[in-house]
């Protein structure tokens, strides 16, 4: 009896702590992860529900090339236990941090996602090894949802099934925007498939769904136009008489304005088709939140701006 009253007390005194026999796994006990791009966080999202604890580092409307981590950025990467970054150079100011946490050997995983994949598959850019902005081709990206699952799995194999149940949704889900995407595209008229942005970030978007791209700044946002730049792109809008050209959200508009102005001097009109999500999603609620949302919007976008 005495035992048994001590049993009951102890238990008593632990529910007061941690719970005794209810919820399985308190916040503490999951796994930390953090993400840095909107695309690679919502990926994520799908593949581990809440699972785990994730944490987000670039939110709507920031540039990666040109983002430094913030105190709060390095807290949550200091604490976390796997980090997925897009590599490739996206995250060009944070290269270095990212290296020294991958070289502590403390984490389970640092994962460079685009640096995984398959070489023949990625673009090459005058300056840069590769094109980074891999997201654009939803196939390939197909091959970051299985190293995130992957890396899940072995990180967390309690929740193994679930990782894998998961992904393969979001594969599926992927495939089928894929064909949504296609159809879009291909209701563009031949002679007007060309998508000219501020800086180069659909490369693979063009590559996949046939198209042509011209960007102002090149591959990084990093550096800027020149005056040069920018008659050589109005000279070819008005040659093929594009009827619209393209604003980010997280690049300043000034660029793409300044080639509007220079069609207009050589007397064609070239219209601003509307704001394309090219390295961050878009505001929460808004169609572009989510990873295929953005796709998705960007698509509508193009379309319905180059269809006229
Ligand atoms: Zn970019």
């Amino acid at each position: 009896m005495r035992a048994l009253r001590l049993v009951f007390f102890s238990c008593v005194a632990l529910l007061l702590l941690v719970g005794c026999g209810g919820e399985t796994a308190t916040e503490s006990d999951k796994l930390n992860v953090v993400a840095t791009t909107g695309q690679l966080h919502d990926t994520v999202s799908n593949i581990a529900g809440d699972a785990v604890v994730l944490t987000g580092l670039l939110g709507p409307g920031i540039d990666p090339h040109a983002y430094k981590p913030t105190q709060k950025a390095r807290r949550a990467l200091d604490a976390a236990d796997v980090i997925f970054y897009n590599g490739l150079f996206l995250e060009a100011g944070m290269g270095e941090v990212l290296d020294q946490l991958a070289e502590t050997g403390e984490k389970a995983a640092v994962v460079a996602v685009g640096d995984n994949l398959d070489a023949e598959q990625l673009l090459g850019w005058e300056g840069y090894d590769y094109d980074p902005h891999v997201w654009n081709d939803p196939l390939l990206w197909r091959d970051v949802v299985t190293q995130v699952r992957d890396t899940l799995v072995t990180a967390d194999p309690d929740n193994a099934d679930l990782y894998e149940r998961n992904a393969a949704a979001y594969l599926a889900e992927i495939e089928a925007t894929h064909d949504e995407l296609t159809a879009l595209y291909d209701s563009i008229p031949a002679d007007k498939r060309v998508i000219i942005t501020a800086h180069d970030a659909f490369g693979y978007l063009a590559r996949t769904y046939g198209l042509d791209v011209k960007g102002l700044q090149g591959i990084s946002t990093e550096s800027k136009a020149s005056a040069n730049d920018v008659i050589t792109l109005a000279d070819f809008i008005v040659e093929r008489e594009i009827p619209a050209i393209f604003v980010e959200s997280s690049v300043s508009k000034d660029a793409v304005e300044a080639v509007q102005a220079a069609v207009q001097d050589r007397g064609f009109n070239v219209v601003i088709g509307g704001e394309l999500l090219s390295d961050a999603l878009g505001e929460e609620g808004s169609d572009g939140a989510t990873y295929l949302g953005m796709l998705r919007y960007n698509a509508q976008t193009i379309t319905d701006a180059l269809k006229k």
